[in-house]
């Protein structure tokens, strides 16, 4: 059991060093024109740091010595047992900083220190752990062909990638596109979300000291800018992206008009949790139901904020919702006691708070509705319950990213399915029954690249792929399948007589 306190931690903080520079070439830089911005805390509204706000010349030298490190071949030369070796040792390393890196992740973001230390960071150390181990087991293909030929089908790294990430689980999502990225011997330039870069660039010095050689892995810190620098950049080969659907838009533009590069995109989502009148356990499901949407403040790309509830169970069912929201009370996050901390900035709180009192013109408000904590300077919403009347309200409808729910009923599994689907997003969904057909049946019927079945955001391993059909992007993170965004597939035809 971990017995830290929350004193323990704020004495953490009172001798913690925060290094706000870019990582460029191997070592740390201010910005080339020296401007920085100011990294406040979301727990009290404070400055942690002022970090490097990166231009074009910083991203300009990030790129040139990502492609320097490439063509190289100091990395991606080396035999996949020795880039796992040094993946392996910087992901230990990221494990023996387990309480700074959970510490500034929670400053900068307001998660729980429960999870940073629990599931983002471990989280990170692991899917490292998991591509440096895969990368050495999997091989080409040799492809059938006439007798008088041999002929591979080979993998290649594609050279330099972007790496463009958001500030909900910021190291994590940062791991996704780096793990298996460097694993297949490409170099990366990361640019962390304004609102949480801190991590990121902790990151990189931990990773040079393992012994990725510099140039390989940079971090350019900034407002927004570098985004999109990297994405019209023509040097930059491919650019991996989780953010929102509008920038994912605006990226493939960006690629369009620059150099064709790759572009995966991880975007938004509305995913719908549907229980079914036999579901097999109404508490199980009423706790995941509130787990679904409030874990992370609901900052959540997969969080299960369109509840479809049949509506015989409704009533039932929304007791033991209402029951299990009241375990996310929100609190300072850097006390191990609390379940839900604070919304990352004051930005997002307002756009949440705006949804919010839209919501209470267009449906009926079950659960809380409110911001509370304002006198600690920080920025915290109550779990929020709406019962809406139509699935096209706008609080059903768009994404919110904050800890607000709709409750819509449904009469049919027909149309269940058909609200479900009834979206311009399909990254998750889930359905609770204890009929078999009804479960396979939905599940097919469900356009999302993840469906549940009797749970909600099981799979936390690195085993299943995760992404979105229809305007929640293209491609995968995560499993084998990942490896497949980072790597070019070449034909070698011999001609052996
Ligand atoms: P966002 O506003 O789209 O930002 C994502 C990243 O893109 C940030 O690093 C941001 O930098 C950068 N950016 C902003 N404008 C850009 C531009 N014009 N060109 C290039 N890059 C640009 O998203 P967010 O608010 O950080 O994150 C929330 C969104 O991410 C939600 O929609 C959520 O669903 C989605 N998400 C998806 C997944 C998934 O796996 N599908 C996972 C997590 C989150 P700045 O911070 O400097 O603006
Ligand atoms: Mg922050």
């Amino acid at each position: 059991m971990d017995n830290r306190t929350l004193a323990y931690w704020q004495d953490k903080f009172a001798a913690l060093s925060i290094e706000g520079r870019a990582f460029i070439d191997g070592e740390y830089r201010p910005a080339e024109g020296g401007q920085t911005f100011d990294c406040l805390s979301p727990i009290d509204g404070k400055l942690l740091v002022k970090v490097a706000d990166s231009r074009a010349a910083d991203v300009d030298a990030a790129v040139a010595a990502a492609r320097r490190a490439f063509d190289s071949h100091v990395w991606s030369g080396l035999s996949p047992r020795q880039r796992k070796a040094i993946l392996l040792r910087w992901a230990t390393s990221i494990r023996d900083h387990l309480d700074e890196l959970s510490l500034l992740e929670t400053l900068d973001a307001g998660k729980p220190i429960r999870d940073t230390t629990t599931v983002d960071v471990p989280g990170a150390a692991y899917c490292l752990e998991w591509f440096a181990e895969a990368i050495d087991k999997i091989g080409g293909e040799v492809a059938p062909s006439d007798h008088h030929l041999v002929g591979l089908v080979t993998r290649e790294p594609i050279g330099v990638v972007a790496a463009v990430v958001p500030w909900n689980f910021p190291i994590l999502m940062a791991s996704w596109k780096f793990g298996p990225a460097l694993a297949a011997g490409n170099s990366v330039v990361l640019k962390p979300s304004e609102k949480s870069p801190l991590t990121a660039i902790r990151l990189a010095q931990l990773a040079y000291e393992a012994g990725i050689p510099a140039g390989v892995f940079n971090v350019v810190p900034g407002s927004g800018e570098p985004g999109k620098l990297l994405a019209l950049h023509q040097d930059v080969d491919c650019l991996a992206f989780t953010g929102s659907t509008n920038v994912g838009k605006l990226i493939m533009q960006y690629a369009g008009q620059s150099n064709l590069k790759r572009v995966w995109l991880e975007l938004g989502g509305k995913s719908p949790n549907i229980v079914m009148p036999d579901c097999p356990d109404l508490d199980r499901a009423a706790s995941a139901a509130a787990g679904a949407i409030f874990y992370n403040m609901g900052e959540m790309c997969t969080a299960g904020s369109r509840l479809l509830v049949h509506r015989d169970i409704k009533a039932a069912f929304l007791d033991k919702l209402i029951a299990a929201a009241r375990n996310y009370i929100p609190g300072n996050p850097l006390d191990p006691q609390t379940s839900m901390g604070a919304i990352v900035d004051n930005v997002q709180l307002e756009r949440v708070l705006g949804y919010i009192e839209t919501g209470r013109t267009e449906a009926k408000l079950l659960l809380g509705g409110s911001r509370v904590k304002k006198e600690s300077g920080g920025f915290y919403i109550e779990p929020t319950i709406f019962d809406v009347t139509t699935a096209d309200a706008t609080v059903a409808r768009e994404e919110i990213f904050g800890p607000v729910l709709s409750v819509i009923a449904f009469d049919t599994v027909e149309e269940a399915v058909e609200i479900a689907n009834a979206s311009q997003y399909g990254l998750a969904a889930a359905v609770w029954t204890s009929n078999l057909t009804i479960a396979h049946e939905v599940a097919r019927s469900l356009r999302a690249g993840t469906v549940w079945v009797n749970c909600y955001d099981e799979g936390g391993d690195m085993n299943f792929p995760f992404g979105g059909y229809k305007q929640s992007g293209n491609g995968r993170d995560k499993s084998l399948h990942a490896l497949d965004k980072y790597t070019e597939l070449k034909s070698t035809l011999m001609r052996i007589r």
